[in-house]
């Protein structure tokens, strides 16, 4: 099971995914959206609202 590198809340395929388009998409290791939200100073919701439009696209990096 992949974690959140800082908090160590279990992540969901959606947290991966959105940390690989927003911050690196080699990325290893990730962040839930609440740390996520933090560091890029925006809010939870602005990172759901951006898994949905990835989604939306059909991006492959969410199942
Ligand atoms: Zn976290």
């Amino acid at each position: 099971m992949t974690e959140c590198f800082r908090c160590k809340k279990a992540l969901t395929a959606d947290e991966i995914g959105a940390y690989m388009k927003l911050v690196n998409r080699g990325a290893r290791e990730f962040l839930c959206i609440s740390c996520l939200a933090r560091d890029l100073g925006v809010d939870e919701a602005y990172i759901r609202q951006k898994i949905e439009q990835f989604k939306k696209s059909g991006c492959t990096l969410f199942g």
